[in-house]
């Protein structure tokens, strides 16, 4: 008799509150469903890709970095400030996201910070901030803490992408660290997985974003100081806080790759705050929509707090990390109670061909898709990329195009060597077409134009490439020598 009423009140109460629509929060909480537009970015990021940013930052291939070519043999923050030639990964970086179209001091800007500490003494570490080493005590509980040194500046990389909708106040980041160590590592510190991994990425997002509008506002963040005890990240936060109670969520990509039993699984570090959890469910979601293939352990109690999201976490900002098979985490977790460490992590060795490029691929998909959902897509910039022709004239060679809607301009590239030499911007124009006059006789000259809006960063892609050459004039062989007959 008693438990009948119990299970019929039970009956009622499911009824009645499953018809109560549920209370509605100030900020909508992100949903990662499927979008084609986040299956067409997830199209174009290709293991190619990945590992050549892998090994560039590397320092496994000569770089372009100003008119020379280098190799990045150390990312480590003292020397990546210090004019060293073997650690210009700073300036190459910046190069690179110039030349996909972020114009410096608005969409690309440097956040300067005094990272040199005068000790005054260590305090305890909460968050396990333990990945340093001159300034982490040999126990690996406290660190030493003090005051800036003025005399110093690092510097971290910000690329901001302005949302296009009613949220663009709204902002999503994707971090991760630039700098790297090792036991040589004023010299010698490859950082392949540690984290080069995170930085191939977030170039990826940077190189393909900007064809893509979005709602909110998307911030793309490459600190420095990391392995000295988020040095970087601390001061963003410091320094940003009004924009800390505009985020939705961080995603912060910190050593992965390493898969030495190829089980693709890594290990999400969410932690225990509910806006957190919205954004590990979200690259859960992004995993199995786009059928990325990673297995995980979603670790919420416990996870480690030794990356930059653990400075988003200090400032109540929901943030995760995505890491490698770190640590043995329970069984029923993805995976299955194993640990799968890099042995080469904060090692010379640490270098690419330990990797296991379908893990470290899926893993930047599933991040670079996870901050495309966050950030809310609306559509490609434009529906068309510009079609050209290049006709020589009598001194000049013009460039066509008809016109593309939503465009405000045009910029127009060229090249001396051929299609797939390096282009250089000559021009941007509103019109539909370029009277190019800076041109010697009897050479090939090739375009490429790209469709642009100003005030934002949204690109059309690259025009075909068209080549024209203006060939010497007949009669300039008949006329030059009876002028100079003449006189
Ligand atoms: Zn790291």
């Amino acid at each position: 008799m008693k438990k009948s009423r119990i299970v019929l009140v039970f009956v009622l109460f499911v009824l009645i509150f499953s018809t109560v629509p549920q209370e509605v929060t100030a900020q909508t909480p992100p949903t990662c469903g499927y979008d084609s537009n986040v299956e067409s970015i997830l199209a174009e990021v290709t293991q190619e890709d990945v590992v050549q940013w892998i090994r560039n930052f590397s320092g496994e291939d000569f770089v372009p970095i100003g008119v020379s070519q280098k190799k990045i043999l150390t990312r480590f923050s003292t020397q990546l400030f210090n004019l060293n030639v073997n650690a210009l990964a700073y300036p190459y970086l910046g190069e690179q996201l110039r030349s996909f179209g972020f114009e410096e001091g608005t969409y690309l800007t440097d956040h300067a910070y005094t990272p040199n500490y005068v000790p005054t003494g260590t305090e305890n570490m909460i968050d396990l901030h333990n990945v340093g080493e001159d300034y982490v005590s040999s126990d690996r509980n406290t660190k030493v803490v003090g005051n800036p040194d003025q005399t110093t500046t690092w510097k971290n990389k910000v690329v901001t992408i302005p949302g296009h909708g009613p949220n663009a106040d709204e902002i999503v980041l994707m971090t991760a660290h630039m700098d790297s160590t090792s036991p040589q590592r004023n010299t010698n510190a490859p950082g392949a997985e540690d984290n080069a991994s995170g930085v191939a990425a977030l170039m990826e997002a940077a190189r393909l974003f900007r064809f893509y509008k979005f709602d909110r506002t998307i911030k793309i963040i490459f600190f420095t100081g990391e392995e000295q005890g988020l040095w970087g990240s601390e001061a963003y936060v410091e320094d940003h806080p009004a924009e800390m109670d505009n985020i939705i969520g961080v995603v912060n990509l910190d050593m992965f790759g390493y898969d030495n039993d190829q089980d693709m699984c890594i290990e999400l570090h969410v932690g225990t705050m509910p806006d957190s959890n919205q954004v590990g469910t979200c690259f859960t979601e992004v995993n199995t929509n786009y059928n990325l293939g990673l297995a995980y352990d979603y670790v919420t109690n416990g996870a480690i707090g030794a990356s930059d999201h653990a400075s988003f976490w200090d400032a109540g900002v929901g943030a995760i990390e995505v890491l490698e098979n770190f640590q043995a985490h329970d069984e029923s977790f993805g995976c299955n109670g194993t640990q799968d460490r890099n042995p080469h992590y904060h090692q010379i060795t640490d270098t690419i061909d330990k990797m296991y490029m379908p893990a470290t691929l899926a893993t930047v998909k599933a991040g670079v898709g996870s901050v495309a959902s966050l950030a809310l897509p609306m559509g490609k910039c434009f529906a068309t990329d510009p079609q050209i022709t290049a006709t020589p004239q009598t001194e000049s060679i013009i460039v066509n195009w008809a016109e593309i809607e939503g465009a405000d301009v045009y910029n127009v590239y060229r090249s001396t060597t051929s299609c797939a030499g390096s282009f250089t911007q000559v021009a941007q124009v509103s019109t539909n077409s370029y009277k190019d006059v800076d041109i010697d006789l009897e050479n090939d000259y090739f375009y490429k134009v790209q469709a642009a809006e100003t005030g934002a960063v949204c690109y059309s892609q690259m025009s075909n490439c068209a080549v024209a050459r203006v060939e010497v004039p007949i009669f300039f062989d008949i006329f030059i020598p009876l002028v100079i007959a003449g006189e």
